[in-house]
């Protein structure tokens, strides 16, 4: 089966949106999607209040996003919240518990990884966001650059905070059941294809 499932979501569990769970759920569903990776900054409250909430089948990717000290990274399939904030040990914590680290909004200036960052320590990265609507266009086309040439998981996040940016960020799965480990085996396949906008990138 194809599952459509949007990754990097915020909640107001984080201090940048005050979208409930319930309401995100709501407006993903209205969307069609079958799986979200909720990601708040620093906490697993919103991933587990959607684990609560979700109706079957939706499946909820219990994720953070986690304020390293090189810029903002996501850690996805966890079990619980990584202590670590040093990069790249939160990287190792991530994949200790069975999680995959996503480097998001890579080169942002604010809060995006660095091109060193991320080069020097290619082997503790799964994935790498190539698309995020929230990104400057350099940005973005570095994150496509890099994966190419580091061999990283192509991934895309919407990065949204209040229903503005959903839709335009997603990637699609052909799974053989809606399940969590089935959609991991996949994005770390990297066979999921990148949705920009609606259009396969
Ligand atoms: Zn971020
Ligand atoms: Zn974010």
């Amino acid at each position: 089966m194809q599952a459509r499932v949007v990754l990097h979501l915020h909640t107001n569990h984080s201090p940048d949106s005050s979208r409930s769970v319930a309401s995100l759920i709501k407006q993903c569903q209205t969307l069609g999607y079958q799986a979200l990776a909720i990601t708040d900054h620093d906490t697993m409250a919103g991933a587990r209040e959607a684990e609560r909430l979700r109706p079957e089948p939706l499946v909820i990717i219990p994720g953070i996003e986690v304020t390293t000290t090189a810029g903002h990274v996501l850690g996805l399939f966890l079990t619980r919240a990584p202590a670590e904030q040093r990069w790249p040990a939160v990287a190792h914590e991530i994949r200790e518990q069975g999680g995959l680290v996503v480097i998001v909004h890579p080169l942002r200036p604010s809060n995006g990884m660095s091109e060193a960052d991320i080069v020097n320590h290619r082997d503790v990265i799964d994935g790498l966001e190539v698309w995020n609507p929230s990104n400057s266009p350099e940005g973005n086309e570095a994150g496509v650059r890099l994966a190419a040439e580091h061999h990283l998981i192509r991934s895309a996040g919407a990065d949204d905070h209040d229903g503005a940016r959903l839709g335009r960020a997603e990637l699609i799965f052909e799974v053989p059941e809606l399940t969590l480990s089935a959609l991991k085996t996949v994005f770390q396949s990297g066979h999921g294809r990148v949705m920009m906008d609606g259009e396969e990138i």
